[in-house]
């Protein structure tokens, strides 16, 4: 076939793939979002290897393995009865158990768990570890339930899902709304329903219960490593930027902490309420102290450095920077944030979450020469970390931050350049968007091709 019939047979396979996911999965938005996202940047992949065509790959991928829902009831501290819906989806095991976080949060539901599940089997295929792709959570609220109320909705959600799960089998983490705290309830009730100490069902485990040290500063830190890369690549250094974070959870945190030691300037980070602004480098320890220890607010660090300012409900993306790190929830840059980022100069935007870029705010960044890391490869820096819990927990062994963080740098580093080669090599339009799709797609095709249909 002549290369513009190859083209034409790939796209019209994706085409009729995609046709049948909207089928299939009437009303699923964000799980169509993600599968769109992926797939179309397979084309130029999938008409250079019929292969996978021939093998039925993509219908085969978009479909999981199970999807698991379930009730939860549990009682509040007033004594009144609740009930909320639990979700797993196990959505392939090709290279490994199946390996996600656990989100608690009131937007959850079927189609955002099997949005997130999706992304998570081509992040974890690009992390080089032998991990498949899960995620599940629950459409649970934390915010202003008691350490009693938030032990009792956790016992109750894992006495179904412990069924399901396993060290071998799938092994579930934190994502938003599940923290340590939860993950480690979670190991006590697993226990005690399993009759053994099998902690390594989860990772993001304390670490006196068999958590590796460097799980919680992973996800941001990796993002700033892989952020390295980036400018490296256009013969920059982080030193001397100003970066602009959203979010004050675990990842905007760890991601301001390394970016700061790396010598950038952090002007800005916001909550749910609103973001604070400092002209002269926000102080990370003032934040840790509020949203880590205290479980407040953001705006008491105006207290703590009155030379800051809060701006209630504004956005962060207002403000001008070099490089801008989502780092809170999906979908929370839009086209129109997208374009006043690019007014105000952004050369580089990182994706510390789970595609907290709709599509169209990463069509403006395309088209405007911003480089754009997708979050599958910047934020995987969480899950090897988990990869590494597993292997320490499997081995008995416990490393030392030091060492931990020099494996997370080497597999930053890999999933940068499997991403850019991939890119490269296939003509992507975007190298690493694109390329980060193809080089976790692969992986995964190829090992569900040697085990059959
Ligand atoms: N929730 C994180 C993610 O989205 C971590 C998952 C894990 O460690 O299993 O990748």
């Amino acid at each position: 076939m002549m290369p513009e019939a190859e083209e034409q047979t790939a796209r019209t396979y994706v085409d009729d793939v995609l046709t049948s996911v909207q089928h299939r999965n009437p009303n699923e938005e964000e799980f169509y979002q993600s599968t769109q996202e992926i797939i179309e940047s397979l084309v130029p992949f999938l008409a250079k290897h019929p292969k996978y065509m021939e093998h039925g790959i993509l219908e085969r991928i978009v479909e999981p393995d199970r999807f698991i829902m379930f009730r939860v009831p549990w009682v509040d501290d007033q004594g009144k009865v609740r009930v909320n819906r639990g979700f797993r989806v196990q959505f392939n095991c090709a290279i490994g158990p199946y390996k996600g976080g656990l989100r608690f949060h009131p937007s959850v539901n079927a189609s955002v768990v099997k949005f997130l599940g999706f992304e998570q089997i081509f992040k974890n295929a690009l992390t080089g570890q032998a991990i498949g792709g899960g995620k599940g959570g629950a459409d649970f609220n934390p915010k202003g339930k008691s350490d009693a109320e938030i032990m009792r909705f956790t016992q109750s959600f894992m006495m179904e899902l412990a069924k399901y799960i396993g060290p071998d089998v799938d092994v579930p983490a934190g994502d938003i709304g599940v923290g340590g705290r939860e993950i480690n309830y979670m190991v006590g009730q697993y226990k005690k329903i399993r009759g053994a100490s099998e902690a390594d069902a989860f990772t993001g485990k304390q670490v006196d219960i068999g958590g590796s040290l460097t799980r919680t500063e992973s996800t941001g830190y990796g993002t700033v490593y892989f952020v390295q890369h980036m400018l490296e690549d256009q013969n920059r250094k982080l030193e001397g930027q100003t970066v602009v974070v959203s979010g004050a959870g675990k990842v905007s945190i760890y991601a301001m902490e390394k970016a700061v030691q790396l010598g950038a300037k952090v002007v800005a980070c916001n909550d749910s309420g609103g973001y604070i602004f400092d002209e002269k480098g926000i102080d990370v320890e003032t934040v840790k102290q509020i949203k880590e220890v205290e479980q407040k607010r953001i705006y008491e660090y105006v207290n703590e450095h009155p030379e800051a300012t809060y701006v209630e409900n504004g956005k962060v993306w207002d403000i001008p920077c070099d490089i801008a790190l989502p780092c809170a929830t999906q979908n929370e840059l839009e086209e129109a944030d997208a374009k006043q980022l690019v007014s105000n100069g952004v050369k580089v935007v990182a994706e510390g979450a789970n595609m907290p870029c709709t599509l169209e705010a990463i069509q403006v960044f395309r088209g405007n020469q911003v480089q754009f890391g997708p979050s599958k490869a910047v934020n995987a820096g969480g899950v090897a970390v988990s990869a590494l819990e597993m292997a320490q927990n499997s081995s008995r062994e416990s490393w030392s931050f030091e060492e931990v963080d020099t494996q997370l740098q080497a597999i930053m580093r890999d999933i940068y350049q499997k991403s850019v080669t991939a890119g490269r090599t296939y003509q992507c339009e975007d190298n690493l968007i694109d390329g980060a799709n193809i080089a976790g797609f692969q992986k995964v095709a190829d090992a569900m091709i040697a085990q059959g249909v």
